[in-house]
């Protein structure tokens, strides 16, 4: 999962999604707020609805490769997804940075669930279990992730070198950094999917081959706007973790260190 690069909305869609905002806003009651929340969303959250057709296209524009999952980068993103639940927090259920693009399996399964630090550090799962009734959530800041404000691959790592493909976080146990980087593998079953980490090895294989490509290009005197072609074929790629990763982690694997080492200027592309 690599931090989204941002985007905006046109003017004219971020005042509609503030007028959606302040009409839910205005109910004083929470528990009718949040009905109300997941009525409104429901009912623009369509095709026909000029500012959700504006939504997807800018978050579709956003996505990595052929409209690809901003959480897993595999599946087809076709789901406006809310980083904070709308049932829980129904004052970010138009908030433009509070939306996300993502697939059924990673949506799904996400759903309501949420968890917050609590003062004094320690997680609080608040998310709402059934016939419990409906109140705000404790304050705290959240423990999952939001790849459009962070960048996930500062608390994790794919790892290469062991050939799992699996995410593994990077910072001290039972730190924050590390309780947010397993609480966000976990919801998001990042590691849990068998077929994740054999796209992720697939995807490596096939970047590996696309740099080869470019440095066989190159060498046989290719002009610059050939070359672009190649990088930014790499640049739409799926999986874009995976690029991420063979970059950052170029000095650590052998094979690595070669290819980059013949293409050097791919490290910062
Ligand atoms: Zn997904």
């Amino acid at each position: 999962m690599i931090q989204i690069p941002p985007e905006d909305l046109p003017s004219d869609v971020r005042g509609t999604l503030r007028r959606y905002q302040a009409a839910v806003d205005a109910e004083p009651d929470f528990g009718k707020r949040v009905a109300l929340a997941a009525v409104k969303f429901r009912q623009r959250n369509r095709e026909t609805n000029l500012a959700f057709r504006q939504v997807r296209r800018t978050l579709t524009s956003m996505c990595a490769g052929a409209k690809r999952c901003m959480y897993c980068e595999d599946s087809a993103a076709d789901e406006v997804e809310h980083h904070r639940p709308k049932d829980l927090y129904p004052e970010h259920v138009f908030d433009w940075e509070n939306y996300l693009y993502a697939c059924g399996p990673c949506n799904g399964p996400k759903n309501n669930r949420f968890a917050v630090f609590a003062s004094g550090g320690s997680i609080v799962d608040v998310t709402r279990k059934r016939n419990q009734p409906v109140r705000p959530p404790i304050k705290g800041d959240s423990v999952l992730l939001h790849p459009r404000s962070e960048n996930p691959l500062e608390y994790m790592m794919l790892d290469i070198l062991g050939d799992t493909f699996l995410f593994v976080p990077t910072a001290v146990a039972h730190s924050q950094e590390f309780e947010r980087a397993s609480y966000t593998i976990q919801l998001l079953r990042l590691n849990q999917r068998d077929h994740l980490p054999v796209a992720r090895r697939e995807a490596y294989g096939s970047y590996k081959s696309r740099l080869t490509e470019y440095v066989l290009r190159r060498e046989g005197g290719a002009g610059n706007s050939a070359l672009r072609l190649t990088i930014d074929a790499i640049r739409r790629m799926q999986h874009p973790t995976v690029w991420s990763e063979m970059r950052r982690q170029s000095n650590l694997i052998p094979e690595l260190q070669h290819l980059f080492g013949l293409a050097p200027e791919a490290l910062i592309w």
